[in-house]
């Protein structure tokens, strides 16, 4: 049976963005059904002792156990490193499960991380807390300053982490310069791309090493699934991830791989139009609040970084008002088409507070020092009419006292 030129590399690499989201990857069975299939199996049989050998051997193709491989998981990793412009990825259980095994399948006791301050609260615990229990030692910096990323370098640096635009603050990493320094010293760049995917920002394209996902976000898209994943070179992602990942287990479920393939079908179509609806809600927003987060807005401070880097300002703003909690929770409270939810890169409009939620678990000291005040709440854009949403926000506010 044939199988689909979706798996063929020299077809798909003549493939625009929008048709490789679609049918890039694309395993066709026997059957030679349209839409790609579940395979809900966690084994595989052998027709014989010498083809299971073989196979265990790494000398014959074919699959041995849902823990390293499965077709549809397949599908979902062919798809999104062919979309990113990486020669491979890898998925994972979750966004977290991701953004863990790529740290841990890097670094070892004695080893020095550098990190953008502003992270997403897992990701910062996990290098509070696990890194710093196996000896792995780790510089927090100001993800804007170039040269705090510089100054931060030890003979002993191994990776760079940083997510851009930074949940929830905004901030945006000089992804050509930063990658760049990693590169010129055999230093590791990983960034967490979950608030664009590479249907708003390409980070391999400005020298970045690998591409951490979690999936959940924009590419599911419809707030049903967690998954994650990690794209970059073959040697990163099959050398040094794979073997972690399949020893230790946090791999995606097919069921979720499907979902998300599934998701990427309408990924180009869903962010740009969230990006377009959250322009059209923070410029109503930008007249009614004190100040307003948007990387796709001029008033951004780092506005024309964003520009070069990202293709719009994508789905997710943060807004900072002047009567802290009280007032944040007011807002929400008075929400009556917009749920109150942590989640985003969602088709709904969802907003939340970070400093509860989120970054509950940063603590006080540092929310301060990451810029998560407590007059902050974040929103993810969804695919409604915003004239809508911009109704509902104008009378949430109205009855926040703004
Ligand atoms: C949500 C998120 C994660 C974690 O992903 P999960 O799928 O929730 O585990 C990591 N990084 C960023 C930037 C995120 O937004």
């Amino acid at each position: 049976m044939k199988r689909s030129t979706g798996q063929d590399r020299s077809i798909t690499a003549k493939w625009r963005p929008a048709t490789r989201a679609v049918r890039a990857g694309t395993w066709r069975s026997e059957q030679g059904e349209t839409s790609e299939a579940m395979f809900l199996t966690s084994g595989y049989s052998y027709d014989d002792a010498a083809t299971a050998a073989g196979r265990f051997a790494g000398e014959l193709p074919g699959m041995t156990y849902s823990r390293t491989q499965n077709p549809s998981v397949q599908m979902l990793e062919d798809r999104i490193a062919m979309m990113e412009g990486a020669e491979a990825c890898r998925t994972q259980a979750s966004g977290m499960a991701a953004m863990t095994a790529v740290l841990l399948c890097q670094l070892s006791a004695g080893d020095h991380l550098v990190a953008a301050r502003a992270l997403f609260g897992p990701c910062r615990w996990v290098i509070d807390n696990v890194l710093a229990r196996f000896g792995i030692e780790t510089t927090l910096v100001d993800s804007r300053d170039n040269s705090a990323w510089e100054a931060a370098i030890r003979p002993n640096t191994k990776v760079f982490f940083l997510e851009t635009p930074a949940n929830p603050t905004m901030d945006i990493a000089d992804l050509e310069f930063i990658c760049g320094l990693a590169r010129a010293h055999g230093i590791t760049s990983v960034v967490d791309n979950a608030f664009c995917t590479s249907a708003l920002q390409r980070p391999l394209e400005f020298g970045a090493d690998v591409v951490a996902y979690s999936a959940t976000k924009l590419m599911d898209g419809q707030g049903r699934v967690l998954a994650g994943a990690v794209c970059g070179s073959d040697a990163f992602i099959n050398g040094k991830l794979l073997p972690f990942q399949r020893n230790t287990g946090p791999v995606l479920a097919p069921f979720n791989a499907w979902v998300v393939l599934k998701g990427l079908e309408t990924l180009e179509l869903r962010a740009q139009r969230q990006s377009e609806n959250a322009l059209k809600v923070g410029q109503f927003l930008e007249s009614r609040v004190p100040r307003i987060l948007h990387p796709g807005l001029p008033s951004h401070p780092q506005y024309e970084l964003a520009s070069k880097q990202m293709d719009s300002g994508g789905t997710i703003f943060s807004m900072i008002l002047d009567g802290g909690r009280e007032q944040a929770w007011a807002l929400l409270d008075a929400l009556e088409l917009i749920d109150i939810s942590n989640n985003i890169g969602d088709s709904r409009s969802l907003m939340c507070h970070p400093a509860t939620t989120t970054h509950h678990s940063v603590g006080p000291e540092g929310r301060e020092a990451m810029g998560v005040y407590e007059g902050m709440v974040r929103m993810n854009v969804g695919l409604e009419d915003p004239d809508d949403l911009i109704e509902d926000l104008d009378q949430a506010l109205a009855k926040a006292g703004l």
